[in-house]
């Protein structure tokens, strides 16, 4: 009898361990998720038995999800990669046949290959990765290389979140800042289900529900967070921004706003030129030149505003905060000599004007009372409920503000908002409307997390010149950055990408995170150009990192007239049996997130708090399975072999032994290194010091983590903070100790504007992207439609698709985790009963799914939870056959299915060259996930009972684990075979 059918509990699951059965406890930092909580991995014998939550670690304290728990399955994973592997001579792409070879072979493959290619045209690498958490070490890799053709997978998953954010407020939500649920009365999530901040959302959702708050959800779909919100406001996708802006109509008709917030700290009473010609839009400045250069976005502290008071022009800093000065919000005023003027908030209230809620209830399909309510609600929770906490603090100017003002309005948003093509703008609408409510690193609104603010704009400059690409040479920029002005754009002379995934060109200006959605249509496109290699790490590309999934796997095997691939060569990093293992000419298996040491710094991506700068590590708590290797020894081994100056000598010598001696000692400035605890030679200094050679052993003994709380009068108002300010500078977070003004009003965009009118004398766009350019960089927010619906026929393709990650679930990864397939093994289009109803599908029935770029077919299931107009499934939970150790047959590849099927990486442009343009937002270059448009109808009776499209099963490579028996005894609480 199988002990799993009888009444007979496997196990008692409070009762203490019995003897022997944990022998070591070991803490490290879990990655389930991007949520980085601290976690004890219980072992006995070296062998995980099982894992929980760090009750010690500040983001989760002791919380563990479905997830984090289920690591254990991730470790003992039958699809786990265990060695090396070739592809065979003359196997074909894709058919997964491969030869295994050693580790040493490895590195003289890629160091012959790399090494050409660096010393004769180092662009033709390219690396691209996916949610991987090194980005301070793959960004100095591929710039030591000397390619800018690098970046992480942000261009497909928030840029625009980071970017629209950023560029407005001088933060964003997630890792770089939040909404401070501890003071707050009111809390608006929109765009958000189940996102990275996971556990420590929930804890925090958890005590301001119990402390009496008010959540209000506001999503197309309720789901995640949204099930417990006090009310759910459905909303048609990619029209947030609408909303935002009819918020913003009624709270300043209603003068619902921050008067005093919006004077001192934003652009808001800063003039702005109206006349005619080259500075047409852009801030009047003081012209003397101590002052600093005007309108890069850089120097922002020039500017000029109208004391009401005095009747005339004065300088916005200090003057136009001092005592008595009155800085006009409203009207139109002339300078000196005759310019034409006004305070850049007047034509923000012009622009919001004709956004009412009766406009925006016919795009949003909320109704207009509703809107309007709303509005007020988030103005009755900033003003009449605001309360101020007893903490003095310090302008920038000098000014001693006796208390902090709370204004206890939250928001929360996320990818929601982000991966449609208007999500830049719509991002932006959410920003200023934030802070017209004054809401901006203040007690019960949205805080920032160290090293946030940035400058707006911030300090980095993306490599932009390509006559700086050269032979055996570094770039003299990191690939990627924030352009200020079109100056700063990565460009030929004649207005061409010089990038593979065209970043920072004038398609996508300000793309802070590349495109990684575009870089394998282009490298076979060979727009702009062909590559050799191209290196991916943790990224299915040929499965659900991918729009166009079947197209680009077409693309990954095609062949040029003279047989050969039209990406020459594929590096594949992966630590699983994922659908983008096949394609690969040469496969490094990765470790598991238990078996390596990682860094979460502050010079990538910290786990800071909002009251100081948090960083993390993981360390090996179990030993690598077979010959599994962490990317990043990979990369440090590759740069010395490859002498890369940064890995090097003086000597010629390899500088750095491994990945964690290169974290130790690693400084990109005096003092300032990978992680800030313990350093300094006796490991007594914090933030700032000379490299401790103890450093991970004093992480390894303190939860792996390092905290550090800033004296209260530097916790808030941060933008403007002065002790702060000079505080974050000390430490190496910013280049300068200035405030952060919030920019209401972007002369940044405008420069581009400016340049795509022709009105400027330096670089313009090209021809066929000066209207484009002109019209999405508006230096004021607004909402447009989605530039998929622009060019689709709305009535043949009624309604939004949509997908959400479920709870359970994480990307791909946890397809294959046994206990978590138990959650999800496969998913369901989720349509409004009334929605299938009408297009006569019955509840589970199966049905045809099309876009106008591809169909599909799969189950349906009738739901309440969505508005009538959106369908929505799980992302990522649909397999190919064949991949991941998945049984033939196995739900996830005949029940399952990807909405991927169904959206294009690219749209027609009647103004390309090559006819189309990449889907995505023109600002940024954030993926348009979410614009797809769709029909549906019932699958025919005859039809097989499975999804569509479907997959020949590809065979498992050599040394892929492949042992499920042997995993599921071992967990029946058997010791193992
Ligand atoms: S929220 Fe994410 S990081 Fe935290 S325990 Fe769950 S999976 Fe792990």
């Amino acid at each position: 009898m199988f002990k799993f059918l009888s009444a007979e509990p496997l196990h008692d699951p409070i009762a203490s361990p019995a003897p022997g059965a944990v022998n070591e406890v070991k803490c490290t930092t879990c990655y389930m998720c991007a949520c980085r909580c601290g976690i004890r991995v219980h072992l006995r014998d070296g062998e995980v038995r099982y894992i929980d939550g760090n009750p010690e670690h500040p983001l989760n304290q002791g919380v563990i999800c479905a997830k984090g728990n289920a690591g254990i399955m991730k470790q003992v994973s039958p699809a786990r990669l265990t060695q090396p592997l070739l592809r065979k001579a003359g196997a074909e792409r894709g058919a997964g046949e491969f030869e295994p070879i050693s580790w040493e072979r490895t590195f003289e493959i890629l160091t012959e290959r790399l090494g050409h290619l660096r010393a004769t045209d180092p662009k033709k690498f390219a690396l691209f990765t996916g949610r991987d958490q090194m980005q301070a070490l793959t960004g100095l890799f591929a710039r030591q290389f000397g390619t800018p053709n690098y970046a992480a997978h942000g261009g497909f998953c928030s840029v625009n979140m980071a970017a629209g954010m950023i560029y407005t407020i001088g933060g964003s939500f997630w890792e770089f800042g939040g909404p401070d649920l501890d003071h707050a009365r009111l809390f608006v999530m929109i765009g958000t289900a189940e996102d990275h901040h996971s556990n420590p959302m929930k804890i925090a959702i958890s005590k301001f529900k119990r402390a009496g708050g008010r959540f209000i959800s506001i999503n197309p779909i309720r789901t995640g967070y949204s099930a417990i919100a006090d009310e759910w406001i459905p909303i048609k996708p990619g029209t947030d921004g609408a909303l935002f802006m009819a918020l913003m109509q009624v709270l300043i008709e209603e003068e619902r706003i921050d008067h005093a917030f919006l004077k001192r700290f934003t652009n808001a009473p800063q003039l702005v030129v109206l006349d005619e010609g080259m500075r047409e839009g852009l801030f009047a400045f003081d012209p003397d030149p101590a002052k600093g250069p005007p309108g890069d976005g850089r120097n922002p502290h020039n500017k000029l505003v109208w004391d009401t008071s005095e009747g005339r022009v004065k300088a916005a800093y200090p003057e136009g905060i001092a005592d008595g000065c009155d800085p006009a919000l409203e009207g139109t005023y002339t300078l000196d000599d005759g310019t034409r003027v006004a305070p850049s908030f007047q034509l923000l209230r012009e622009r919001v004007a004709p956004c009412t809620p009766e406009w925006a209830a016919a795009i949003t399909g909320i109704p207009a009372e509703r809107i309007r309510a709303l509005a007020r609600e988030m103005g009755h929770a900033a003003f009449e409920q605001a309360f101020e906490l007893p903490i003095p603090w310090t302008d920038a100017w000098g000014k001693l503000h006796p208390t902090t003002q709370a204004r206890p309005v939250a928001f929360h948003a996320m990818r929601g908002l982000a991966a449609h093509s208007n999500g830049f703008q719509t991002v932006r609408s959410l920003a200023v409307l934030m802070s017209l409510l004054g809401t901006i690193d203040a007690p019960g609104g949205f805080r920032h997390k160290a090293p946030y603010p940035r400058h707006i704009v911030p300090n980095y400059r993306a490599f932009n010149d390509p006559a700086m690409i050269q032979p055996n040479t570094p770039l003299n920029a990191a690939p990627l950055g924030f352009p200020a002005s079109p100056d700063e754009l990565a460009i030929h002379p004649d207005g061409s990408p010089i990038r593979i995934d065209h970043a920072f060109s004038w398609e996508h200006p300000l793309s802070a995170h590349g495109l990684m959605h575009n870089v394998i249509t282009n490298a076979v496109k060979g727009d702009p150009y062909r590559i050799d290699t191209l290196m991916i790490f943790m990224a299915n590309m040929a499965w659900n990192s991918t729009m166009n999934t079947m197209g680009v796997r077409e693309m990954l095997n095609r062949k040029g007239p003279e047989g050969d691939y039209a990406i020459p060569f594929l590096v594949v990093c992966d630590a699983f049996q994922s659908e983008m293992v096949a394609f690969a000419d040469l496969v490094l298996p990765d470790t598991t997130y238990l078996e390596r040491h990682d860094v979460m710094g502050m010079l990538d991506r910290p786990i800071s708090e909002f009251d100081g700068p948090v960083d993390s590590v993981r360390v090996p708590v179990v030993k690598p399975l077979g010959q599994c290797r962490p990317f990043q020894e990979v990369l440090v081994e590759l740069a010395g072999r490859l002498k890369f100056p940064a890995f090097t000598t003086p000597e010629g010598g390899r500088k750095f032994k491994d990945y964690p001696d290169f974290v130790v000692n690693f400084q990109p400035q005096p003092g300032i290194g990978f992680l800030m605890g313990w350093r300094g030679k006796d490991g007594t200094e914090h933030l700032r010091g000379e490299p401790n050679p103890k450093q991970w052993e004093m992480y390894e003994k303190n939860n792996c983590v390092f905290q550090y709380h800033m004296p209260k009068d530097q916790q808030y108002m941060r933008n403007w903070n002065q002790p702060y300010l000079d505080f974050a500078k000390e430490k190496g977070w910013r280049q300068r100790n200035d405030p952060v003004q919030l920019a209401l009003y972007s002369d940044t965009l405008q420069t581009f504007r400016l340049a795509a009118q022709g009105k400027t004398a330096g670089r313009r766009p090209p021809e066929h992207l000066r209207e484009r350019v002109e019209k999405y960089f508006d230096p004021l927010p607004f909402w447009y439609p989605p530039l998929e619906e622009v060019c689709t026929d709305l009535a043949e393709y009624p309604l939004n698709a949509v997908t959400q990650r479920p709870m359970a679930m994480y990307h791909s990864w946890d397809s294959q985790n046994a206990w978590l397939r138990q959650i999800h093994s496969h998913n369901y289009l989720q349509v409004n009963s009334a929605t299938a109803l009408a297009a006569g599908i019955a509840d589970g029935g199966w049905a045809w799914v099309e876009s106008r770029w591809g169909k599909l077919r799969c189950m349906v299931r009738h739901s309440e939870a969505v508005e009538p107009g959106t369908v929505w499934t799980w992302n990522a939970i649909g397999k190919a056959s064949g991949a991941w150790q998945l049984a033939p047959g196995a739900d996830e590849s005949r029940k399952g299915f990807l909405l991927n099927h169904l959206i294009s990486e690219e749209l027609p442009s009647a103004d390309t060259a090559s006819g189309s343009i990449s889907n995505s937002d023109p600002i940024t270059g954030q993926a348009g996930w979410y614009d797809v448009r769709v029909r549906i109808r019932p699958a025919e009776p005859e039809e097989p009972a499975e999804t569509f499209p479907q997959i020949a099963a590809t065979p498992a490579p050599p040394g892929v684990r492949g042992v499920t028996e042997h995993v599921l005894a071992y967990f029946a609480g058997g010791k193992r075979k």
